[in-house]
């Protein structure tokens, strides 16, 4: 069973469906055929996670370019917060960085080293994802987390799962971790999908994440609890946020503002406010739509 799983994650990563807005990976297949490993390109191991993007430009096929020349610095370890107005280009920022698309002009490095001279598999190893659309297959509870990192032990995979918050879930189930899921099995929540991503990623242990935050909101206790998993699996990870809560974007250790052809301000949310009328405007729509 485990082996076309494997097949597939060898070229795809834990990932079949990208970030969100990102198209299926057959898809991708089909039309992003340049992307693969060079020659001479090097397993990325033990990356500190410290990004650069330099004269970033890129567009989807021919037509006008959604990033133009952009230069962001993230130093390991930090929360970045991308905000901006809706097809500004905030999730094309992060799919770049797992090689989802190529870079047209410029580069991105990672530690100081250009993401295209590592091998594709290391690279996206070392990026953990969570989006809103969770991947499930048809198998236990078990399988389904260990997907994260296959081969994981029953301590680990239990261990991922309590740091998801998981736990109680698991619990509650007829069978614990052997309960099927999927088509014929049990049908899990929105809220019990995300913390399977996060227990995936907290096996998977990346030093990079990237969060695609979901808009659709889920119940308040929920939504805390998933909140509180997310922190904890920031702690210690460069974490690209795509966000779209005020809160996430105040706690944010920096805050990318991405406008139509790039990156027109970045700070903390006090230096914004006083300098970017854009932020300011997003902020106060935010507020109003909290309010
Ligand atoms: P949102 O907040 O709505 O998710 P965003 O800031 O993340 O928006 P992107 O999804 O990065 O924006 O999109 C930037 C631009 O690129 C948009 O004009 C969008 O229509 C276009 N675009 C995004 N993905 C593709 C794709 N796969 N093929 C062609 N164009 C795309």
């Amino acid at each position: 069973f485990f082996r076309p799983v494997e097949k597939i994650s060898a070229v795809i990563e834990t990932y079949p469906k990208g970030i969100a807005g990102f198209r299926r990976y057959t898809e991708l297949l089909d039309t992003q055929p340049d992307i693969a490993d060079a020659a001479d390109a090097v397993a990325a191991a033990n990356l500190r996670g410290e990004i650069r993007y330099e004269a970033v430009s890129f567009g989807y096929g021919v037509g006008r370019r959604v990033l133009e020349r952009v230069d962001l610095h993230i130093p390991a370890g930090q929360t970045v917060a991308f905000v901006g107005p809706s097809g500004a280009g905030k999730t094309t920022m992060c799919s770049l960085l797992p090689r989802f698309y190529e870079v047209q002009g410029g580069r991105v490095t990672i530690d100081g080293i250009d993401i295209r001279s590592m091998t594709l598999a290391s690279l996206r190893s070392q990026i953990g994802i969570v989006q809103q659309d969770v991947f499930l297959f048809a198998g236990t509870l078990r399988e389904n987390i260990a997907y994260g990192r296959l081969g994981a032990s029953e301590e680990e995979i239990r261990d991922a799962a309590r740091r998801a918050r998981l736990d109680g879930v698991i619990e509650a189930l007829p069978e614990g971790l052997d309960t099927l899921i999927g088509e014929r099995g049990v049908k899990l929540s929105g809220g019990q999908k995300q913390r399977l991503a996060i227990a995936r990623i907290f096996l998977k242990n990346p030093p990079i994440l990237i969060l695609d935050e979901a808009t659709s909101a889920l119940d308040t206790e929920t939504e805390k609890a998933i909140q509180q998993s997310l922190t904890e699996l920031a702690q210690g990870r460069t974490t690209l946020v795509i966000a779209h809560r005020l809160a996430t974007i105040r706690n944010a250790d920096r805050i990318v503002v991405v406008e139509t052809g790039g990156v027109s301000a970045q700070g903390t949310h006090e230096e914004l406010m006083r300098h970017s009328p854009l932020y300011r405007r997003l902020n106060g729509a935010q507020a109003e739509l909290l309010a």
